[in-house]
């Protein structure tokens, strides 16, 4: 079955509306001087990228499916074991989505009676060990994004966009080690001054979420302090960081019905889409957290 079609089937059996391909589009910074509003009291934006810029919760959970099906094929054919599909709602929910990629394969194995060993016994690997496993998922995963792109969040990019045009400074700050190939394919490299994700992390040995490294190396990087800048995040960890932090304003974008979640874990404020807030909103937030503080 083309790829296409087995994503868009797949995602709307899993209740997501498949994201229309950007295409081209190459989403640029408007000069300031097509600016017409007044200075806001912050400096800087420093944004997520998975479920905050771009719709790709649903790709993880394709690239999971597959990678498991896969895998689970294998074991129909090596030991007999009957083939039985890896589902959305059934295994993703339940025992990887949210965690990190390796303890997400343990549980899913476990939950079908499988162990498999860290890594794999043999010197040139091998599919049977959690790592391997983990890597064909990523393999997956960056096959779809190349293939199809991501989608984008057109209601974020507005409001990068008007940011810009207000002399603010934007940054992201991600986990993924995919932010290259995603900025890429959705057209949005040029919107941020700094790009700190996950393979950045790594090289500065920068602690995840909920720790606030990556989101106070971006704001350094753009020459603003914390509490000068404002972090935009969907999830848990994410908030945790920015409170961590003590950025000038927490946002919370609740796209999994999780208002409360974010909030009693450090948003200021929960929107459930970008679309519900304007820079001169948050600068209205702000100021009326630092009179707080
Ligand atoms: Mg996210």
């Amino acid at each position: 079955m083309p790829l296409v079609n087995e994503k868009q089937d797949f995602l709307k059996a899993i209740g997501i509306q498949p994201a229309s391909n950007p295409g081209p589009r190459d989403y640029n910074v408007v000069s300031r001087s097509q600016a017409g509003s007044g200075k806001l009291d912050f400096d800087a934006a420093i944004f997520d990228m998975d479920g905050v810029l771009t719709k790709t919760a649903a790709v993880h959970s394709l690239a999971w499916k597959r990678m498991f099906d896969e895998y689970l094929r294998i074991r129909e054919d090596k030991y007999g074991e009957p083939f039985r599909e890896f589902t959305h709602g059934g295994d993703y929910r339940v025992y990887v989505d949210g965690r990190p990629r390796h303890q997400g394969i343990e549980m899913f194995l476990k939950s079908r009676g499988i162990t498999l060993p860290p890594e794999s016994p043999e010197p040139g690997g091998g599919s049977e060990s959690i790592r391997s496993l983990g890597d064909r998922k990523n393999t997956l995963f960056n096959q779809i994004i190349e293939s199809e792109g991501a989608g984008l969040y057109d209601s974020t990019v507005a409001l990068i966009q008007d940011l810009l045009r207000r002399g603010i400074k934007v940054g992201l700050a991600t986990s993924s080690k995919n932010s290259a190939v995603i900025l890429q394919k959705t057209g949005t490299v040029r919107l941020f001054a700094t790009v700190v994700d996950g393979l950045v992390s790594e090289k500065l040995g920068l602690k995840g979420k909920p720790e606030p490294d990556i989101f106070a190396t971006a704001s350094a990087n753009l020459g603003v302090s914390n509490t000068r800048a404002i972090v935009i995040e969907d999830a848990v960890s994410g908030v945790q960081a920015g409170a961590k932090g003590g950025f000038a304003l927490v946002i919370g974008v609740a796209r999994e019905d999780n208002v409360d979640e974010l909030r009693n874990h450090g948003a200021d404020v929960v929107v459930r889409d970008l679309a519900e807030i304007s820079a001169e909103k948050i600068n209205q937030l702000a100021r009326a957290k630092r009179a707080r503080t």
